[in-house]
């Protein structure tokens, strides 16, 4: 353990005074030349003094205690971390596409405008909707433009009365975040003891308050709304509309479209289904489709194509207005073209049925150890739970830090907030099955230490170079500086 913090001590530390890197010649000319003189420096400026070489093996060696996709498997619930094929990153990368300037004049960039109309084509057939805006630059801005677009619809029918916003509790935590941020009051519903919308709660919240209903499906439990079609209906027949969060759509891409189960409005993540590198704050895209009632309301300018000439169509007099700089991140955009051009209808499906077969293999065989908390066939995730009397007093973040020890990322943990000790596991369809049993094998032996040596797992981890920090105070008052 010391070794490897001495390894990876800060560079100011491994600092050795007239070691250096790289020589540079002296000026021929003094600095005055260039810079007037009161910006110039008047101190030598205190930085680690160390050959190249050392200073590439710094930085490689920290670069190495990361957990990645390409280095480790990584079941983040809720996620979607899944691999992303690096061609992806070389298409995206071309430089017609990243040297167009988003001033330059629309006939110079029909490459661009060509693919971003054809990319608006795909998601619209996908999921059944009339429009799409590829604007958002996230998923928690998708939903901020959706309900901004149920606000407009609302406005433009004189219908001042809807203030409500209802948000199950089983809905990502962004989706009561986002209907407060668009001035709305949220009526939060319990779920049933499925784990579904309890329609007699939902029933009951309805009422000509309400402007949208948002429903996360999958719902964070990994469960899919069996009766959408219905609480479409209901939602409908009292006057609001349905938004769903489509976040997590790689369990229905190819299976189903969502226009056929009668929502007005959703999102879909990119950066989690449609194989963009997702992750360490990166850029997103946040998609947001509508159906014909409210696609005028959509952000303008829109990708248009009329006599086989690509245009930004802004002539949308109903239009919210714009949601993002320029038109959203385009790089993003052209990963998941690719990616949806690399797959017909069919293996599209095979996509979210083996997500979906890899979360229920991944909670069948761990059943005994960690049962599902709601016992029935998931989505692209299961949540598992602890059987309390098993454990010995180990709880889910001594068994998240333990899976580190062994070469795992964690689940997400505590989350949803409605499952004790929660653990979601999204494996994703682009792991193989000896990966999955791999994993399935580390969580059974952190479950035989819990009951044979649960210190172990309680002190976990043992093999990183920092064990526990208090992520709370990290994140709060991050200290940057050396
Ligand atoms: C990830 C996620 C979001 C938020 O997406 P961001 O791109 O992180 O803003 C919203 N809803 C669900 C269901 C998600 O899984």
């Amino acid at each position: 353990m010391q070794d490897i913090l001495i390894q990876n001590a800060l560079s100011i530390e491994k600092s050795v005074s007239g070691r250096r890197g790289i020589r540079f010649e002296k000026p021929a000319a003094s600095p005055q030349t260039y810079l007037p003189v009161r910006y110039l420096r008047t101190h030598t400026p205190r930085l680690p003094q160390m050959s190249e070489l050392d200073t590439v093996r710094h930085f490689t060696n920290l670069s190495r205690q990361n957990y990645c996709l390409d280095s480790h498997f990584y079941p983040l619930g809720s996620c979607t971390m899944k691999y992303n094929p690096k061609a992806y990153d070389v298409l995206s990368a071309l430089e017609p596409l990243t040297q167009a300037h988003p001033f330059a004049p629309e006939e110079a960039v029909q490459g661009t405008l060509e693919i971003l109309y054809n990319l608006q084509e795909l998601l619209k057939e996908i999921t059944g909707l009339a429009a799409f805006t590829l604007q958002p630059a996230a998923g928690a801005q998708g939903e901020l433009t959706g309900i901004l677009a149920a606000r407009a619809y609302f406005d433009a029918q004189k219908d001042k009365k809807r203030t409500e916003v209802i948000v199950p509790d089983t809905a990502h935590g962004t989706n009561p975040a986002t209907s407060h941020m668009a001035g709305y009051t949220v009526v939060n519903i319990k779920s049933g003891p499925d784990g579904c919308v309890d329609k007699a709660a939902l029933r009951q919240a309805l009422s000509e308050r309400t402007a949208v209903v948002m429903l996360t499906v999958p719902n964070t439990v990994g469960l899919f709304e069996k009766d959408i079609r219905e609480i479409a209906d209901m939602v409908h027949a009292s006057g609001a509309l349905l938004y769903m969060d489509g976040a997590n759509f790689n369990a229905l891409i190819g299976a189903v479209k969502p226009a056929s189960f009668g929502i007005d409005l959703m999102h879909l993540n990119l950066h989690k289904t449609f194989a963009a590198p997702h992750g360490g704050g990166g850029p997103g895209a946040g998609p947001v489709g509508a159906n014909e009632k409210l696609a005028p309301f959509l952000p303008r300018p829109t990708v248009e194509r009329k006599n086989g000439k690509f245009s930004l169509c802004a002539k949308l007099p109903k239009s919210l207005g714009r949601m993002k700089a320029f038109y959203g991140n385009i790089a993003v955009c052209i990963r998941a073209y690719c990616f949806l051009r690399q797959y017909d209808g069919q293996t599209l499906k095979e996509v979210a049925e083996n997500a979906v077969l890899n979360a229920n293999y991944v909670r069948v065989c761990l059943q005994h150890a960690f049962p599902a908390f709601f016992n029935a066939p998931c989505m692209h995730e299961c949540v598992l739970t602890l059987n309390k009397e098993k454990m010995n007093g180990v709880r889910t973040a001594d068994i998240a830090k333990r899976l580190l020890d062994y070469g795992f990322y964690a689940p997400t943990i505590y989350f949803p907030l409605i499952v004790p000790e929660a653990m979601m596991i999204e494996p994703t369809e682009t792991e193989n099955k000896q990966m999955l049993d791999a994993f399935i094998q580390a969580m059974q032996r952190i479950f035989a230490e819990a009951q044979q040596e649960p210190q172990t797992v309680h002190d976990a981890p043992h093999a990183q170079p920092v064990a526990r920090i208090d992520e709370v105070s990290a994140a709060r008052e991050p200290n940057l500086r050396w």
